[in-house]
């Protein structure tokens, strides 16, 4: 298939594409899922991580639109004496390997498999470019030949399932804030510069998820913190009345990242 035309910021056109089913996406990361496929996840008995971020409408970088998307799968907080914006994201531990995947490197629940892994190697977020380089998929994945039908059906599928992944993220953005407050996960890694990573217990996340009100929304309580770990940016935040966490985490991993 061919995506090309999904990706304004993509630098240049895709190459065809068809996987091989060689299983390398399935081992050694975490697979972002919607909170319906994250209950699922943790019904089969395997873990399941949550990795929060937050930023600050005044200290967003010049690009209206990606803001915009941000705040759709975001919920605001109060940290401090400052209002942010908290991303959740529930993750599926694939580390070393997925659970599901059998020892023939297949995937044990195909049919019902989450929409991420549909979707893979090609970008959710509309601002990320894709990047060939940066995927496990192997040469021949980005070579192998295929009929034009079936190219544009699976055009049409991947771009399917990418919108119905966007639509959860912003149906769910709240209510996975609400269930964060309720497990008391309320540290979260300034985005761009890290993750808070936490690792629930699986019995104690899934009985949250079940008791979350569809409706559930986050008390504006003024509990949260934000983790900053490199020394300029935290100076350039230091005007803002926030809620920093100084101390070593307790009971997160902050996983740094590049911006
Ligand atoms: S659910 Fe299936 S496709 Fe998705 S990571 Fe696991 S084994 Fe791979
Ligand atoms: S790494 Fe690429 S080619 Fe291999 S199974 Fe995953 S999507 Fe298919």
């Amino acid at each position: 298939m061919s995506l090309s035309t999904q990706f304004a910021s993509s630098p240049s056109p895709t190459p065809p594409f068809h996987c091989v089913g060689c299983g390398a996406c399935c081992k050694g990361r975490f697979i972002p899922l919607t909170l319906a496929e994250a209950q699922q996840w943790l019904k089969r008995g395997h873990e399941v991580a949550v990795l929060l971020e937050a930023f600050e409408v005044s200290t967003w970088p010049q690009a209206p639109q990606a803001y915009a998307y941000n705040v759709q799968r975001s919920a605001p907080v109060r940290c401090g004496e400052q209002t942010l914006q908290v991303t959740a994201i529930l993750a599926g531990q694939a580390i070393p390997r997925c659970p599901n995947l059998g020892g023939d490197d297949r995937c044990g629940i195909y049919a019902e498999r989450p929409l991420v892994c549909r979707i893979y190697p090609m970008e959710i977020n509309p601002f990320i470019a894709l990047r060939i380089s940066d995927k496990e998929c192997p040469p021949e994945s980005w070579a192998a030949p295929a009929t034009l039908a079936t190219d544009r059906a699976e055009e049409r599928e991947v771009l399917a399932n990418i919108e119905r992944s966007r639509q959860a993220d912003r149906a769910d953005a709240a209510r996975k804030i609400a269930l964060c407050q309720d497990l008391g996960l309320t540290t979260a890694a300034w985005k761009g510069n890290g993750l808070a990573i936490y690792f629930p217990l699986r019995d104690a996340l899934l009985q949250a998820i079940e008791r979350l009100p569809a409706s559930a929304s986050p008390r504006l309580g003024g509990d949260w913190q934000v983790r900053v770990v490199d020394t300029a940016l935290r100076e350039r935040l230091s005007g803002l009345p926030l809620a920093f966490d100084e101390g070593e985490p307790l009971n997160y991993l902050f996983h740094p990242v590049s911006a």
